[in-house]
């Protein structure tokens, strides 16, 4: 068996393509959906990430199937756009909830593990918007942004015992929280990305799969931008 890994909304879009690429390495992979749908090829856990009670239940049939998660992909994530003149305290709080504090259910509950085996990889999945800033988009960035300090604060304080923690930053990714985009927006954003297209969700997944690898060992309290020059290396 490879070793336990756990991609939080692994069910689709780019945490589906970082858990396939994951268990292509060899690894043993579970993802979490919040409908605990089947998918194809890889183990399933029903969790929501913004209730404590089911994260333990999760994590708890994975190191039951798999042993103690030893990979953690901190991936779901969720958009409520709008201006903050216009946007509602729930609007903010809800992606808060689920994009950070969310992260901060999974990581807690995985270090337990991770510090008795003393090791272990923890990835947040971030965004280019978190560092760059978005109009429209104050309650995700600081959401995405808040992960950077998260990580960081888990890379000084797990370093001892042998576990990493870094964040994956990706730009525009060909996904269903990008379809939803105008066309109009859609060319303003490739307009201003240097390799002039959206990222495939399998760029982002290489990175996470460095991370994750004996490759990886020696990099810690990293953010690595797969944005194509977006946010230039920021
Ligand atoms: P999708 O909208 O395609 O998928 C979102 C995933 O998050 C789904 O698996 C969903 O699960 C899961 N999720 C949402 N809320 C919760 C919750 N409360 N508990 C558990 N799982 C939840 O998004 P992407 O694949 O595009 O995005 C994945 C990550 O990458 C996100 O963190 C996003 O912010 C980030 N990102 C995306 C970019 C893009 O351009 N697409 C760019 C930069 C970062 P379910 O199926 O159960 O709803």
């Amino acid at each position: 068996m490879g070793r336990s890994v756990l991609v939080t909304g692994g069910n689709r879009g780019i945490g589906l393509a970082i858990a396939q690429r994951l268990a292509a390495d060899g690894n043993s992979v579970t993802v979490t959906s919040r409908s605990g749908e089947p998918v194809e090829g890889l183990s399933v856990v029903k969790c929501d990430v913004r209730d404590a009670e089911s994260v333990d239940a999760a994590f708890t049939e994975v190191e039951q199937a798999q042993g103690p998660v030893e990979v953690l992909v901190a991936n779901a994530g969720i958009t409520k756009d709008q201006l903050l003149a216009l946007m509602k305290e729930d609007a903010f709080t809800d992606v808060l909830d689920t994009n950070l504090v969310g992260a901060y259910r999974v990581a807690k509950r995985a270090v337990r593990g991770m510090m008795k085996m003393r090791r272990g990889r923890m990835i947040f999945i971030s965004s280019v918007v978190g560092l760059y800033g978005s109009g429209g988009q104050a309650n995700y960035a600081a959401s995405k942004a808040g992960l950077v300090g998260l990580a960081r604060s888990l890379a000084r304080e797990l370093g001892s015992r042998g576990i990493t923690a870094n964040v994956v930053a990706p730009g525009f990714v060909e996904s269903d929280m990008t379809a939803v985009l105008s066309e109009e927006r859609k060319a303003q954003i490739i307009g201003a990305v240097p390799l002039g297209r959206y990222a495939a969700a399998d760029e982002v997944a290489g990175a996470v799969a460095f991370l994750a690898s004996p490759d990886g060992g020696y990099v810690t309290g990293a953010v690595i931008p797969v944005d194509g020059g977006l946010g230039m290396g920021h």
